[in-house]
């Protein structure tokens, strides 16, 4: 009685069905959004704030001007807006979207780390990269997924120096071999 909620929580199938569609669903919008953000204007007056660390660390993530909180934020809240999903499910999303942002961030890969199960997600590595290069070259906008670069051609940097580093491990190991 009194404030306890009546509403029964929700089962497993349909959180994870949710949270499962609000992250390919954010993925997606967070992609163009960010792109647009990288345009000229946008970018000199509202996203080189986030760029100011081009190393960043786990805070960084938070760490941008307010109206691209607000500009990207709507990625974030579109799924839970389309679908009304139970409190609990919107907390859980909420946490996991901050935690993998965190993590995109922090400048590590932990091998220990639950994402490695998400199939082409893109972590710290990818992010990183983008944080490298300044302005429009930068490439990699997309914030958890690696497919929608990989399908736009705005990863092609990201790819080229990802195979020059591998060749470079093969090479050195050659040459130990002589
Ligand atoms: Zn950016
Ligand atoms: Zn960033």
């Amino acid at each position: 009685m009194g404030m306890r909620s009546t509403l029964p929580l929700p089962s497993w199938n349909i959180v994870l069905t949710q949270i499962i569609f609000y992250f390919i669903l954010e993925d997606f919008v967070f992609y163009w959004g960010h792109r647009i953000l990288h345009t000229k204007w946008l970018y000199k007056h509202v996203h080189s704030v986030h760029h100011e660390y081009a190393t960043p660390f786990g805070l960084t993530s938070e760490y941008a001007h307010p109206a691209e909180i607000l500009f990207l934020g709507f990625a974030t809240i579109i799924g839970p807006a389309v679908t009304g999903p139970h409190l609990v499910t919107l907390w859980l999303w909420m946490t996991l979207r901050v935690l993998e942002t965190v993590e995109a961030h922090c400048g590590y890969h932990f091998p220990w780390s639950p994402s490695n199960f998400f199939p082409l997600y893109g972590g710290s590595d990818f992010h990183d990269y983008h944080h490298r290069l300044l302005y429009t070259k930068s490439g990699n906008y997309s914030s958890t997924f690696t497919y929608m670069d990989w399908i736009f051609g705005t990863d092609i940097g990201y790819r080229k120096l990802k195979a020059l580093k591998r060749a470079t491990v093969e090479d050195n190991i050659e040459q130990k071999k002589h």
